[in-house]
């Protein structure tokens, strides 16, 4: 295949071959944007070089016949002595990566060529800046000499000059500094810096093909669940120049603000900088508003460019630019990364701007990003105290112990402590701590610095820019206004507000959940709330999927209902048997008799009763389905390890009870290796006499009694852990002589949760009037992993080493786990083609899941309450 497309050969639509940046570069180029010529080596080009370790043969040719034309069109060459083409090396994979990977800027450079590039640009000065850049960023990127090596020696440069800043080193110094770079590269790796072009240029892509499995690449991706074998694309990009002095600059740009979704000039620029200088935050950027009176031919230019990317993108773009003495150059754009706020009011915004339709604006919103919304905020009338207020660049509500390093924030974070990772700035060595941490603060950088926009793409909470702050890494010290404030204490930050206050500041719900309870009207004022509203009463028109709760109490049943559950899809009985009531279902179990047991039982009934009414009524006239007790009832009873002690004690001194000595017989008679797998589900309701029957009779009456009142009660009754349609038929009789000795009629049906059931699901639907998909047990008992035992013990190693992508217990494995749930389906429907068919895994409320369960026909979903409106949501966009 062609492994080289000029940037002209291009478009966004061919992101996984070019990447999104060279993708989009191309983009502009076709739309007759200003972008510095160049062409992208694809990702087929970089996924054979991870294959084999080796360059592909043919694309040395490629880049041989690009680069020839790259010259021809540019009228210079590279390495040509008196005006040396320079370009970037840039990498670009598909999904973006914000400083994941690497890019070299100034290639080309050498000994020779920064003479002729210091003549021709009459700056000196300039062209001994770029020559700088080129080693520190080849050495760091390239050479993998450790970066303070070159940071260290430029700060001891500005400390010999008294510099405060870069820009007060002159030509001298930067060429004395070039001197020193070379040194330590030399001293570092044994060998010289390369001075010829095209060995920079080759070296410098396949660093960049090789920083797609650096630590941090692999880290982001599997933060964000993107696949570690597509490959980064790469771009070779002639260069333009912010740092030719005052009349030039570098800067990004959104065409919205990507906090909050409204229109207006958004960004940060730097004048006399180059590349990264505006986010890694080296000098105070200023905001882009101010470029008007800077260079307002420019400023002219970029704000129409930035009207036709929005226009042509149909969103939010972010953008990279480049001025080079009054001359804007375009070198980045992407479809912007918001935050969820802005993403719910982009995509209301652009309808009543005529610019999308209603369903395409619930494409563009996500059940995560609902789900950030309902985070709880700082409650205004808490007392607190403020320390300061930085730039609000990433919302939410963050309390934590201060940290300053990423490695402090993950030991921490093992110890399950909340913590806030505090630095002068973040780069992306620091995705570790930011990952482990509740939210992020810094002193320097803006909206656009590499905190904001890794805190923005993970929804972390994230205040930056905060200037007071003297952050002090070192000592481990904040200092600001007179006090001062060291490692461990905790403080709060509001990533809405940009406030950091010293403390705990206490939180309250936050608007959107206000409005899922039905105590702030949509149309109150909050724009938020109305595109919120807007945008999931047309999911519920168009979703085919209805939404359940998981819910064992009827304070829980109001709550999801409120939310808008249209039922429960799973009680879970075994909740009831706890606390006081522990100590009949002791009776129950040590009960050697009949008599006993029946009176065991009897006590119990009324107490169930109560709950399945009060449960009833919270959902009148909406379907609950009960689930008939599941877990092994040694559950129930003492630790044997604790019961043997005290026994044992007691026997020393001959004291030991008859109860616990019956007790301990009873633990040890029904202790199991391997619970998950023992007595419990259906197995219990075959043992033990007259365990069902009481629940059934509980439930049957309480329906009774709320029929008298002239209420709807809907209850279903659900067999657990059913894998054989016997199980079923026998538990069947028992359950429907029970309800018509009640005189009730109540749907019967099961849990459709082992393999087998799955995969004999035509019989199973014979003696079921509906199924429920338990996904928790159906991914442990498929891939025959115990969650409890597992998820601690090797997941981080199996999501390492990419044998999944994601937890199966988190998103369905579609391949395994899901295909059982296909074939129940599609068996169980064969049977009885109207068969209800639901899931109350955990997999209910995730997103990715939730669009499974659309694509393979579920009649709905269950999850907790609060996941309700996340699956309103998603269960909407699936069906788009
Ligand atoms: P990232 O993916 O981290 O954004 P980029 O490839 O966009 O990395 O490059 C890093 C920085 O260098 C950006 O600020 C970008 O605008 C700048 N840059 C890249 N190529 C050029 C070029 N040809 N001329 C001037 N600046 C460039
Ligand atoms: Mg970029
Ligand atoms: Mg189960």
């Amino acid at each position: 295949p062609k492994l080289v497309y000029d940037f002209a050969e291009g478009n966004k639509d061919m992101k996984e071959l070019l990447g999104g940046k060279g993708a989009n570069l191309a983009e502009m180029t076709n739309l007759g944007l200003p972008v510095p010529p160049g062409f992208t080596i694809t990702t087929d080009a970089c996924r054979a070089y991870l294959e084999t370790g080796a360059v592909p043969a043919e694309l040395a040719d490629e880049i041989d016949h690009h680069v020839h034309l790259l010259e021809r069109k540019m009228g210079k060459k590279l390495g040509q002595a008196d005006d040396p083409l320079l370009v970037s090396v840039r990498s670009g994979a598909a999904a973006s990566m914000p400083g994941m990977m690497e890019t070299v800027l100034n290639v080309g450079l050498n000994d020779d060529s920064v003479n002729g590039l210091a003549h021709q640009s009459g700056n000196p000065r300039f062209a001994w800046d770029a020559y700088r850049r080129l080693i520190q960023m080849f050495g760091k990127t390239v050479l993998d000499i450790d970066g303070e090596v070159f940071e260290d020696a430029l700060d001891a440069a500005k400390k010999a000059k008294g510099a405060r800043t870069d820009l007060d080193l002159d030509a001298a110094d930067l060429k004395a500094l070039v001197e020193t770079f070379k040194r330590a590269v030399h001293e570092q790796t044994g060998r010289e810096f390369p001075q010829d072009p095209r060995t920079q240029m080759d070296l410098a892509i396949e660093a960049v093909f090789g920083s797609w499995n650096a630590e941090r690449a692999v880290l982001y991706r599997r933060q964000e669940r993107i696949d570690g074998s597509l490959g980064t694309a790469v771009n070779i990009c002639s260069m333009v120049f912010g740092n030719l002095g005052m009349d030039s600059g570098t800067g990004v740009a959104f065409t919205r603000d990507p906090a909050t979704g409204q229109q207006g000039v958004y960004g940060d620029y730097l004048q006399n900088a180059q590349g990264e200088d505006v986010v890694a935050g080296i000098r105070n950027t200023v905001p882009l508003a101010d470029l008007e009176q800077i260079d307002k031919t420019s400023y002219d230019a970029l704000m129409k460019i930035m009207a036709t990317l929005e226009g042509h993108y149909r969103d939010l773009c972010d953008i990279e630019f480049t001025v080079e003495r009054g001359k804007l150059w375009m070198l980045q754009t992407r479809v912007g990364k918001r935050t969820a706020a802005a993403a719910f009011r982009i995509a209301t915004s652009l309808v009543d701007e005529g610019v999308i339709d209603t369903d395409e604006a619930l494409r563009r919103v996500k059940g995560a990003q609902l789900a950030q919304l309902m985070f709880p905020r700082f409650d205004a009338d808490a007392d607190k105290q403020l320390i300061s207020t930085g730039i609000a660049a990433s919302p939410g509500a963050a309390v934590g112990k201060v940290v300053f390093t990423s490695a402090a924030a993950v030991e921490a974070a093992d110890r399950g402590e909340k913590v806030i990772l505090v630095r002068r700035e973040t780069n992306p060595d620091d995705l570790h701590g930011m990952i482990a941490a509740q939210g992020i603060l810094t002193s320097r950088g803006g909206k656009t610095s590499h905190a904001a926009v890794v805190a923005r793409g993970m929804g972390k909470t994230c205040v930056c820019g905060a200037e007071e702050l003297d952050v002090n890494v070192a000592q481990g010290t904040i200092k600001v206004n007179g006090t001062v404030i060291e490692a461990g204490e905790l403080i709060s930050i509001d990533g809405t507000t940009g406030e950091v206050f010293r403390g705990e500041v206490p939180v309250v719900p936050s608007p959107v959940v206000r409005y899922f309870e039905g105590t702030l009207a949509p149309d109150a004022g909050d724009d938020l709330v109305a595109s919120v509203h807007r945008l999931i009463t047309h999911a519920d028109e168009v979703r085919r999927l209805g939404t359940r709760t998981n819910a064992d109490t009827a304070e829980d049943a109001a709550r999801a209902r409120r939310f808008g559950a249209e039922g429960i899809g799973l009680c879970r009985t075994e909740h009831m048997f706890l606390g006081e009531r522990r100590e009949a279902v002791e009776r129950l179990i040590l009960a050697d008799n009949d008599a006993d047991r029946e009176a065991a039982l009897a006590e119990l009934e009324p107490l169930q009763r109560g709950d399945f009414l009060e449960l009833l009524d919270a959902m009148d006239g909406l379907p609950v389905t009960i689930r008939l007790i599941d877990p092994p009832l040694h559950e129930f009873l003492p630790s044997m390890e604790e019961l043997a002690v005290k026994v044992a004690v007691a026997r020393e001194r001959g004291s030991a009870s008859d109860h616990d000595e019956k007790l301990l017989a009873a633990v040890e008679r029904l202790h199991e290796q391997n619970p998950m797998l023992g007595l419990r589900g259906v197995r219990l309701g075959l043992v033990i006499p007259g365990l069902f029957a009481m629940q059934v009779r509980a439930i049957a009456s309480a329906a009774v009694e709320l029929r008298k009142q002239g209420k709807d009660p809907r209850p279903e009754i659900m067999i657990p852990l059913v894998g054989a349609v016997q199980e079923l038929h026998l538990v069947r009789d028992e359950v429907e002589r029970v309800l018509a000795e009640v005189g009730v009629q109540v749907p019967i049906g099961t849990m459709i949760e082992l393999p087998r059931a799955a995969v004999i699901a035509d019989q199973i639907a014979e003696a079921a009037d509906f199924f429920s998909f338990g996904t928790n047990d159906l991914t442990q008992t498929t891939w025959g992993f115990s969650r409890d035992d597992v998820e601690g013990a090797f997941f981080s190693r199996y999501l390492e080493k990419g044998i999944f992508a994601v937890s199966p217990f988190e998103s369905i494995d579609r391949e395994g786990v899901g295909a059982l749930v296909r074939t129940g389906v599609e068996r169980g429907r064969a049977t009885k083609p109207d068969l209800k068919v639901g899931v109350c895994g955990e997999h209910g409320g995730d997103p990715d899941s939730i669009h499974f369960f659309h694509e393979v026909g579920l009649d709905y979903v269950s999850c907790s309450p609060f996941r309700i409106p996340v699956a309103r949501l998603e269960a909407g966009r699936a069906a788009l």
